[in-house]
């Protein structure tokens, strides 16, 4: 049998740091990166054959679990049919309704094949459809790996300690402002300053990459306000919170708490590809009609919306939308972090947690951060201890304390009673 270990010195040999994206490599928990053979359901088994709880769930796309039977299905039958044409097919129109139908703050979307690609062309449409060269960002929020979006990004580089990116150019990120999550103060003058300037606002409205921290309702009323005032877009950053926290996405989560609320720009990933590269971005017509082939602002790709990538989003979006999906997902959710709270006061250690939907976060913190300074005043030792007990009782959470968790809808109660029990040992 090949260990691990020996998996991980073969990767390093050929790919920089073993690993094709740098939270797998572990550097933050320290340790091997366990090689995962397959999943099924809740599960990942690695090339030792040890089985784990999976809590990262491809970082988001797997919301059913592993192998669903009705996405393995039409996946199959897709790829039979051909993998890749380079023609429209219409699988492409039947996901855009589909996601058109559940999120009415878009009249068109435009598919592609990653979440750092939608960023990066909702950044261009937002000045295109403008005229103008700014936007606004905020510290701890990853919206991929674009040069002028790889600023203070929390996540994967936060585990690195940088604040930036080397190779991205000064004048690259000239225009991108960047100010802290939650602050209305640092937003208003922000606009006072910049507000003729400014084509967009660009924030995860829960930011999944600084652990899980909410964009309060004051904040996310003055991003809309000011944003409608000075005749920027508000573009929300769904690709991990998109048919996760809700079936509405997190947008119709504020709808709810803030009257006529909606933003300018969408953009998903991660769910709605199901586990395939595909992701999406969208707005209301007018804003759409300045994309190529139709407008000035160029945007294109060999893959996108990809005949193989379509059917399993499309098999995944509608098993979502099966009557009381999501209360069964947003229970168990809760099911766990109630759980790993109750365990945590048990044994004093300070603990604080939230969840949405099937996303999650937890720290080891008494009160839930409301920004990046103040997760990044967690005690990470404490952490990594706590990461590798979990991952050797079989548990699988993400190996950075920035990240997110996710619970699918193959998590049963014998999941989360394993997990609570594991955590029990590891947090005494
Ligand atoms: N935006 C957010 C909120 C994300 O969480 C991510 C990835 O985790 C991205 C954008 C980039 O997506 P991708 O990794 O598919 O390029």
């Amino acid at each position: 049998m090949v260990t691990n270990s020996q998996l991980f010195e073969r990767a390093t040999r050929v790919i920089p740091g073993g690993v094709n994206s740098p939270v797998r490599a572990f550097r933050a928990v320290g340790g091997t990166p366990r090689f995962i053979a397959r999943g099924e359901g809740a599960y990942i088994f690695d090339a030792e054959g040890k089985r784990y709880v999976d809590y990262i769930g491809s970082w988001g796309p797997m919301i059913l679990g592993h192998g669903h039977p009705a996405v393995l299905e039409a996946v199959t039958k897709a790829a039979a049919e051909g993998f890749s044409f380079g023609a429209p097919t219409e699988r492409e129109i039947e996901l855009a309704e589909e996601i058109l139908k559940l999120v009415p703050s878009m009249d068109q979307v435009r598919l592609v094949s990653s979440g750092t690609e939608a960023t990066m062309s909702a950044i261009r449409l937002a000045r295109g459809a403008t005229g103008r060269p700014k936007f606004i960002k905020f510290e701890g929020c990853y919206h991929g790996h674009t040069d002028a979006l790889l600023v203070k990004a929390g996540s994967g580089l936060a585990t690195f300690g940088h604040p930036t990116s080397a190779g991205v150019t000064p004048g690259a990120a000239a225009d991108t402002v960047v100010l802290e999550y939650n602050n209305v103060e640092q937003l208003e003058a922000a606009f006072a300053e910049h507000g003729a300037e400014l084509a967009c606002v660009i924030v995860e409205p829960i930011a999944g990459n600084m652990n899980f921290v909410r964009a309060s309702v004051p904040f996310m009323t003055a991003m809309r306000e000011l944003c409608t005032k000075h005749g920027a877009l508000l573009v929300l950053d769904e690709v991990m919170t998109g048919f996760r926290v809700a079936l509405g996405s997190a947008q119709s989560h504020y709808a709810k708490l803030i009257p006529g609320f909606a933003p300018d720009i969408s953009v998903f990933g991660k769910v709605i590809g199901g586990g395939m590269p595909l992701a999406a971005f969208g707005a209301r017509r007018e804003v759409m009609q300045h994309l190529a082939p139709l407008g000035g602002v160029y945007q294109a790709g060999t893959l996108s919306g990809n005949p193989v990538a379509t059917a399993c989003g499309l098999a995944t979006l509608r098993e979502i939308q099966k009557p009381g999906f999501f209360d069964a997902l947003s229970a168990r959710t809760q099911q766990l972090v109630d759980g790993l709270k109750a365990i945590a006061a048990e044994n004093g250690v300070p603990f604080s947690a939230d969840s949405e939907g099937g996303m999650f976060g937890f720290f080891l913190l008494p009160e839930l951060p409301q920004n990046y300074t103040t997760v990044m005043t967690t005690d990470k030792e404490r952490f990594n201890r706590f990461f590798h007990a979990m991952l050797d009782a079989g548990i699988y959470l993400a190996p950075a304390l920035y990240e997110a968790g996710f619970v699918s809808a193959a998590h049963s109660q014998a999941d989360i009673d394993a997990t609570l029990a594991a955590a029990r040992t590891a947090l005494r």
